[in-house]
């Protein structure tokens, strides 16, 4: 399956560019940059890994699973595509599927935990997405303001996952956030969806603290705190200077995808 020389040597020369960009822009903590490789060949995806780069999205469970099937076990897939209950069984089933981060739903993570394979060793990660520019076109459970926090869906699918889904380790929250937002919030505007996504996991890092204590926090997150995902690349370097932990890129590495009917 290998690329062509010319396209490899291409893919390789993106993929080299936005580590260095993803790097410049970092706070500080290696960020994780997921190379979005859907409607993508696998050959492209091949190059990417033979340069040492292990993490991959992809948005449509069967060609996460033809892919994967095909592709070195070491990589760690991303599922980011709009995830439905009657999928998560294919999508499980996936050996090395590491994160997924695009849930929604205590259906949809009672679905996954419960297809998980019982030869799985480690946790599937999920992160939980959120609706922060409140688009219809978007998925994403609704953002929190800090009153009706203890009330709101999203916390009762984070307990839902840390009590009732031990396959999963909820790891954090995503974005995709409007387009508008990328294209016009300058190096000095501030991207609002990044603000609400940050405030967002703020007050939700403290419901959990107060709901399951310190030693709660060996349940979730990351050393004690919830990742991030934000940023395509369109504004990668903007989310990461806002303290986005996990950016997604796919064009800025592979090309324009081919249009096709949005499913996601
Ligand atoms: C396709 C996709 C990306 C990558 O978008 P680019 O603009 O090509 O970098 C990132 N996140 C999600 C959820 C996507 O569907």
């Amino acid at each position: 399956m290998a690329a062509s020389i010319e396209r490899a040597a291409e893919v390789s020369q993106s993929l080299t560019e936005i580590r260095s960009r993803v790097q410049a822009a970092s706070l500080g903590s290696a960020p994780t940059l997921v190379a979005v490789s859907k409607i993508k060949p696998a050959s492209d995806i091949l190059t990417c890994y033979e340069d040492g780069h292990l993490d991959f999205g992809e948005n449509y469970v069967q060609e996460l699973a033809e892919k994967a099937a095909a592709l070195p076990a070491k990589i760690r897939w991303h599922f980011i595509g709009t995830l439905q209950s009657n999928k998560a069984k294919a999508l499980a089933a996936i050996p090395n599927l590491h994160t997924v981060q695009t849930l929604t739903s205590a259906k949809a993570a009672k679905a996954l935990d419960r297809a998980l394979p019982t030869e799985r060793t480690t946790p599937l990660n999920i992160l939980i997405q959120i609706n922060t520019s409140g688009e219809d076109v978007k998925s994403g459970l609704p953002p929190l303001t800090s009153s009706d926090a203890g009330s709101s869906e999203l916390f009762q699918v984070a307990k839902l996952i840390i009590t009732e889904c031990p396959g999963l380790r909820l790891q954090g929250l995503m974005t995709i956030g409007a387009l508008e937002q990328s294209l016009s919030a300058s190096e000095t505007d501030k991207n609002i969806d990044f603000e609400t996504l940050k405030e967002t996991r703020d007050i939700l890092q403290k419901l959990l603290r107060e709901e399951f204590g310190e030693s709660g926090q060996s349940k979730w997150g990351h050393d004690s705190k919830l990742l991030l995902s934000m940023g395509m690349s369109s504004d990668f370097e903007a989310a990461l200077k806002a303290g986005s932990d996990i950016v997604r890129v796919g064009t800025g590495i592979f090309g324009q995808r081919p249009k096709r009917p949005v499913e996601s």
